[in-house]
């Protein structure tokens, strides 16, 4: 057992998407083991994002033992226009170009913890993107774990990525064919168009392959899901042994101090003043996640398909981030007079009070691996809208593999022009809000087994165990 506390160092990019799981997991770990004792989460700085310091105000109040620490701006980033066209190619040239940089910091942080003679760094624990910093772990002898805030299944398509790059080096060619994929880990084949929407592009293609191949050469993965959730997936990579061990540790919500520069207060309460005056199971959820904006073609249509179906909503409006523009000026003339009374349209939402509500009975979602999780951990019923990144492999598991949610679209690309009408959207809309109790029940059962899954004894809680148990048992001092 080691006689020096533990510290562990986690890199994040500051997204919705990871950062708010990092920090989750630092509390995590903390709260499993008193020998964890200190926790530096470092986090990038990215175009478009805010400084993480909404996050640090609260983290010092709750846990002053976890210090969340931005990193400088490099010199010299990788133009700016790359990342409005392919961010995945611009955040993997920008962390590159940053490891020097990184090489000193995290080791001027190491030597400093060594330096008190009671703290031991025994991990690094990488996000996705920050991967390739392994190295660094390597040259400071300090073993890397990755923390993949995706699912089990996109745990088998980076596998799948590294593998099929050394028969094809090229991005996909296709997304219209018919061809079907056998990916490790999913039940089913997987249909091509159901991969990541930047895999056809040879610029992102190249950087997930690259950040795939490092997936090996990591001590551990960590991966936010459940047993229960993807047993196909898990079951796989237990019995892989090419592969490094995975932990299966999730769900790691965000469940309270959630702050976000982007919520507006008045807008906040004047929601949750609504939803309280809502029946139970009355209202729908739009949302998209960060990134999900749509152009005016596509807000007109969900308009029309939510004055069609008649069903109480409350819906979330991107925008985009470079041009000032309000939700409301996306909507059509008329459009709010004609739902008053039964719809809500704004900004930013408290997505995880909304979900937590009783009168919301269904989620239309993009699918991002957070906010299904989430609604998993509520028990709301998702209609599946994939629109970037990973969403519609999620979708895919979620419809077909799983049979947990109702299928809007799977292939719906956002920015490439396609459409989905109003009359998809009410069908959709009334299929999740009324369609048969059964898939309800079989999503309120994935709840109850996802809180399971965090007890005390309970598959997730070991897996927290194990990692910890395996990392803590090296003696530093010796
Ligand atoms: N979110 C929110 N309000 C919004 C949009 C998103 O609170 O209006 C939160 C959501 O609860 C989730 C995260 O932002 O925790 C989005 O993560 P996800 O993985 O679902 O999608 P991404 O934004 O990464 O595409």
């Amino acid at each position: 057992m080691a006689k020096k506390a533990a510290a562990f160092i986690l890199v994040s990019l500051p997204v919705t998407g990871h950062l708010p799981v990092t920090i989750e997991l630092a509390k995590r770990l903390m709260n499993h083991d008193r020998r964890v004792k200190n926790i530096t989460i470092l986090s990038w700085r990215l175009p478009f994002t805010s400084p993480s310091s909404s996050y640090s105000d609260a983290l010092s109040r709750s846990h002053p033992d976890i210090d969340l620490v931005d990193l400088p701006e490099i010199e010299d980033p990788p133009p700016l226009d790359l990342y409005t066209r392919v961010a995945e190619a611009y955040i993997y040239r920008y962390i590159i170009k940053a490891l020097p940089v990184l090489r000193e910091i995290i080791s001027a942080l190491v030597s400093s913890y060594h330096a008190s003679g009671s703290v031991h760094v025994v991990g690094l624990v990488l996000d996705f993107f920050s991967n390739p910093l392994i190295d660094v772990g390597d040259d400071l002898n300090i073993p890397s774990y990755i923390l993949l805030t995706c699912s089990a299944g996109f745990l088998g398509l980076m596998k799948y990525l590294s593998e099929r790059h050394r028969r094809v080096a090229s991005e996909f060619d296709d997304r219209s064919c018919h061809e079907l994929l056998s990916i490790p880990g999913f039940d089913r084949s997987v249909p091509v168009n159901v991969m990541p929407p930047r895999l056809f592009q040879k610029d992102s293609h190249e950087a997930y392959v690259k950040l795939a191949e490092r997936f090996k050469d990591a001590k551990g993965i960590l991966v936010n899901t459940f047993t229960d959730l993807e047993p196909h997936a898990i079951d796989y990579f237990s019995r892989e042994e090419n592969y490094p061990p995975v932990y299966v540790v999730g769900p790691v919500v965000n469940l309270e101090n959630r702050p976000n520069p982007n919520i507006d207060p008045v807008e906040h309460d004047m929601i949750m003043r609504w939803l309280d005056e809502q029946h139970e199971s009355s209202v729908v959820f739009f949302c998209f996640g960060s990134k999900g904006v749509l152009d005016s073609m596509q807000v007109k249509e969900i308009a029309l398909g939510l004055e069609s179906c008649g069903c109480r909503f409350l819906w979330s409006i991107r925008t985009n981030p470079m041009k000032d523009v309000k939700p409301y000026d996306l909507l059509p003339d008329g459009f709010m007079g004609r739902v008053t009374g039964r719809g809500v349209v704004c900004g930013w939402a408290p997505q995880v009070e909304v979900l937590s509500h009783k009168a919301v009975g269904g989620f239309v979602s993009h699918c991002g691996w957070n906010s299904i999780l989430e609604s998993l951990w509520f028990g709301v019923p998702i209609a599946t809208w994939p629109m970037y990144a990973e969403q519609h492999l999620n979708a895919f598991t979620m419809t077909k593999e799983l049979g947990l949610a109702v299928e809007l679209r799977l292939d719906y690309v956002s920015g490439h022009g396609s459409v989905v009408i109003a009359e998809e959207i009410s069908r959709a809309v009334r299929s999740v809000m009324n369609g048969g109790d059964s898939r309800r029940e079989k999503v309120k059962e994935m709840a109850g087994l996802a809180r399971k899954a965090l007890m005390d004894g309970g598959s997730s809680f070991s897996a927290v165990s194990t990692f910890l148990r395996e990392l803590l048992a090296v003696d530093p001092s010796s």
